[in-house]
């Protein structure tokens, strides 16, 4: 049994902890927030095989840079000087290429599928009802040049085994959605695909822990380590220092910087996005969808609540929110849903949260080589909640040295040298 110090009370250390837990360590969860409100809460909730492209694809390199000229599009890189952004910035456009895109598929649809699968399996406990849905996701488009896509995309998916992926016509589209109307010339529907209502996984993960034992010590900040023959010995924060015989950095935005401390370099930026959730909805959809052009998601969940969630702004953690991105946002919405007049809401109803973008749309998981005592947990970029579950049996795995679910090496941590 060892003892466990997991820093970070995201989805990734909290599913990090469910695993260690019940294979017997003794484990200790450090935030530096109260974890009322980390980056999976206000997400989406897409528990998604369907997004086996990485976010550094050739087109988006291309398209964001027509994008960073409009306040309200979906891709935005604030200018500042800031050696890290330059260093993440080369290497996300050498990762932005034809062939990497298709070596991440795998690695990608991998350990989506093993991460839903453990999801179903948590809700065989009654003490998780997360409004786990079934129902598919909807990729909709509105122009020939999307069209075109969509059929390579519904080609690809087949190849990599999700064969039940349609390419819907205008007409089918419209027949799945009855009860709105819908501006789009077709759309891709993954079957594959489910949806949740985040905050219940979150609180219910974070009660279901707390219960078990386990102690999850919040606001507290880790701010340096000891170490000793090639091992952290102890974790420091403001007000303690915790022995570990194990370390797992799960600190999502700001794992950068934590890894740094101790010398790892992990190319990653905060990638901020926004969400407004309406509670009672008068607006009714059946399925989860992603509007290509306008890259918004929008997801029917936990009864008839609606939530639109989009926009990756690659900033500092540290600068104010900016309304024209939301006002962005709902007015994609109003362009394929044009019978949803969702008021823009005043900033505190809209929810913002950062997510760790790594270099290539790889998480980064895994030990590294300079440490014999350092797991290595993020990076998981627009899909840490999905991939939630499954990261966490790998970590569980990688520390008790037993065989692995699947093949990690696409994601080591010190891919990038
Ligand atoms: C609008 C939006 C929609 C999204 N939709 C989806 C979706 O549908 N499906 C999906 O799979 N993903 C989605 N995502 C992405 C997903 O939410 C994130 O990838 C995921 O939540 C990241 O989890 P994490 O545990 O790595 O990081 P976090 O949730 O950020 O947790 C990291 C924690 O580490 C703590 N920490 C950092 N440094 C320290 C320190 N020094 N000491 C102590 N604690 C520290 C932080 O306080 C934080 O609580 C979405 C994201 C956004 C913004």
């Amino acid at each position: 049994m060892s003892r466990v110090i997991i820093i970070g009370g995201g989805i990734i250390g909290l599913s990090s902890a469910y695993y260690l837990q019940k294979s017997g360590h003794r484990v200790t969860v450090i935030d530096k927030t109260d974890i009322s409100n980390t980056c999976g809460f206000g997400s989406a909730g897409y528990i998604c095989p369907s997004h086996f492209t990485p976010m550094a694809t050739p087109g988006i390199v291309k398209q964001g840079l027509k994008w960073m000229l409009n306040s309200k599009s979906p891709f935005y890189v604030q200018p500042r000087f800031s050696r890290s952004l330059i260093d993440w910035g080369l290497k996300f456009m050498r990762s932005a290429t034809k062939e990497n895109v298709e070596h991440a598929a795998m690695p990608l649809l991998d350990i989506a599928i093993l991460s839903k699968k453990l999801y179903e399996e948590w809700l065989l406990d009654p003490e998780f009802d997360f409004a786990y849905e079934q129902k598919g996701l909807l990729e909709i488009f509105q122009t020939e040049a999307s069209l075109e896509h969509a059929k390579h995309t519904v080609e690809r998916a087949h190849e990599i085994g999700l064969t039940d992926t349609q390419l819907l016509s205008e007409h089918a589209l419209k027949a799945m959605e009855p009860q709105t109307r819908i501006n789009g010339i077709g759309a891709v529907y993954f079957k594959c695909d489910a949806h949740i209502y985040p905050p219940k996984l979150m609180q219910q993960l974070t009660a279901h822990l707390e219960k078990a034992g386990m102690v999850i010590r919040k606001n507290e900040e880790v701010i340096k380590f000891e170490n000793q023959n090639r091992k952290i010995t102890r974790v420091i924060t403001g007000n303690q220092a915790y022995d570990a015989d194990e370390v797992v950095i799960a600190s999502g935005s700001w794992s950068r910087e934590l890894a740094a401390m101790i010398g790892l370099k992990i190319p990653l930026v905060a990638g901020r996005g926004y969400s407004i959730t309406l509670e009672d909805s008068p607006y009714k959809i059946n399925y989860p969808s992603v509007l290509i052009e306008g890259r918004v998601a929008l997801t029917p969940m936990d009864g008839n609540k609606i939530r639109f969630g989009g926009t990756m702004e690659i900033t500092s953690t540290n600068t104010p929110p900016r309304m024209n991105r939301v006002v962005g946002l709902i007015e994609s919405v109003k362009r394929f849903y044009p019978d949803f007049d969702v008021p823009i809401p005043t900033m505190d109803k809209v929810w913002y949260g950062y997510r760790p973008c790594s270099a290539d749309g790889l998480p980064y998981i895994g030990r590294t080589n300079k440490w014999n005592n350092v797991i290595v947990a993020t990076g998981h970029s627009m899909l840490g909640l999905s991939l939630g579950a499954g990261t966490g049996k790998l970590v569980d795995e990688i520390i008790n040295e037993s065989p692995l679910s699947m093949d990690i090496d696409p994601f080591k941590a010190e891919r990038f040298g």
